[in-house]
């Protein structure tokens, strides 16, 4: 990375700041990013033409729509255009601007709904996606499809990299359009600071689920930037998973509130379990460094700190 610029797609969202954290550990790395009412990262001219000008030497390309599993479910339009059009837009955009290096972020539901646990990188494309995601997962895996394509045809050292689902500094506490963890520490937080006796989680609570804090997420890819080329994507994620109980337990305790969990039936389960097969990153030399204890409770200081000022 010495002496490099390194332009971040997605620089505000949880991911991309978390890289522009790690990056900025980093000796002499100029970190390039694009203000979002200065460039719309779906816009394949100006794009094309912002990377021209600004001469980055690599890529991530963290920007994206993203959201839990209601905002997934029903708003399946944008999960599928905006996220294929922006991928369009910065991958082709990099590859025509001549950038040597590109990483591009996928999400561990790529894969099949019923893919053996753990979930190696070969079972892609071996089955039926998750109806609750699939929109977003079709668009991730053409994201991949992209770069191996620019890899197959024209030797573009461009790689894809696959996180579980990430929690962390920087996440979306919005009830309706955020993932489990920030949603039920908000719910959490809301219930014990109104006194409240319960708190809803939805579904039956016994899907599993694994979680990676975002630091350690950012950790990996630069890691994997630095330190890997391959067409083949690759996973990143702890290889542990726990129930959507039990994590819920685990928030409720983080925040202190110590009420009933109530399961909400009405809401999805999504998939059964989501949890990643990670020994080829473990052979590439990276292991996580942040538990799931620690990492919810930096999380819910940083809530605190950020939302809680916000409101
Ligand atoms: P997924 O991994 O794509 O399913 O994304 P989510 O993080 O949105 O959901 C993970 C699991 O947590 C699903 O089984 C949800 O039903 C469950 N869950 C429980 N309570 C909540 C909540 O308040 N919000 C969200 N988003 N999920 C919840």
């Amino acid at each position: 990375m010495r002496g490099k610029r390194v332009f971040v797609a997605g620089h505000r969202g949880m991911v991309g700041s978390a890289l522009v954290r790690r990056l900025e550990l980093e000796d002499d790395v100029t970190i390039l990013a694009a203000p979002r009412n200065e460039l719309d990262l779906r816009d394949r001219i100006r794009v094309r033409g912002w990377i021209e000008a600004h001469r980055p030497d690599c890529v991530f390309l963290a920007a994206g729509r993203v959201g839990g599993i209601l905002a997934n479910d029903t708003r399946p339009t944008e999960f599928l255009f905006d996220n294929l059009e922006l991928e369009l837009a910065v991958i082709l955009g990099a590859f025509e601007a001549g950038v040597s290096r590109l990483v591009f972020l996928g999400s561990s539901c790529i894969y099949p709904r019923g893919a053996m646990q753990p979930i190696t990188e070969s079972a892609l494309m071996t089955g039926a996606l998750e109806p609750t995601n699939e929109w977003y997962a079709v668009a991730k895996i053409a994201g991949i499809k992209m770069v191996q394509a620019l890899m197959k045809e024209h030797g573009a050292r461009y790689i894809s990299v696959m996180p579980t689902n990430l929690y962390g500094p920087g996440d979306n506490f919005d009830l309706l359009s955020s993932h489990v963890i920030p949603a039920l520490m908000r719910k959490a937080h809301d219930a014990r600071i109104c006194g409240a006796n319960h708190m809803s989680v939805w579904g039956s609570g016994t899907p599993r689920r694994e979680f990676l804090h975002v630091d350690d997420c950012a950790d990996a890819i630069v890691h994997l930037a630095q330190h890997h080329d391959g067409y083949e994507h690759v996973n990143i994620g702890t290889g542990q998973d726990i129930s959507i109980r039990d994590v819920a337990e685990l928030v409720a305790d983080t925040v202190g509130f110590n009420g009933e969990l109530r399961f909400d039936h009405t809401k999805p389960d999504g998939m059964p379990r989501k949890r990643l097969d990670v020994s080829q990153l473990d052979a590439l030399g990276w292991q996580p460094r942040i538990g799931l204890r620690d990492g919810l409770s930096a999380t819910y200081r940083w809530f605190l700190d950020h939302h809680m000022a916000m409101a």
